[in-house]
């Protein structure tokens, strides 16, 4: 647990250096649900976020320690598929890039801006 609740303040910290305001609001709301066990049971928090989103954004975001997950560059071309047209499609937006995929072979990267 206090392994996740340091996820969720990394990220939580990227939120905010990005501007990224609605997320770090469900977060912090998430961080407390987490803090005060209210993620199971009676009185449970319906929040939209779970560990896996925390990974997940710190992937997407480049956070140690989940920095390497996405191979980042400024491309929307997959590197695998060349320049192939039409088969790579936009996932996700965040200030400063985007989560990218190319259909044709599964590649996933963040497309720096
Ligand atoms: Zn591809």
């Amino acid at each position: 647990m206090d392994r996740l609740l340091d996820l969720v303040v990394r990220l939580g910290r990227e939120f905010s250096r990005r501007g990224m305001r609605e997320e770090c609001r469900r977060l912090r709301l998430y961080y407390l649900a987490l803090e005060h066990g209210l993620c199971a049971g009676k009185n449970r928090i319906e929040v939209a976020w779970d560990e896996d989103l925390v990974v997940e954004w710190l992937r997407i975001l480049q956070v140690p320690p989940h920095h390497g997950h996405y191979p980042a560059r400024p491309s929307t071309l997959c590197a695998r598929c060349e320049h192939r047209p039409g088969t790579v499609v936009t996932k996700l937006v965040f200030p400063g890039g985007a989560r990218m995929e190319c259909l044709q072979c599964g590649a996933r990267w963040i497309r720096i801006d």
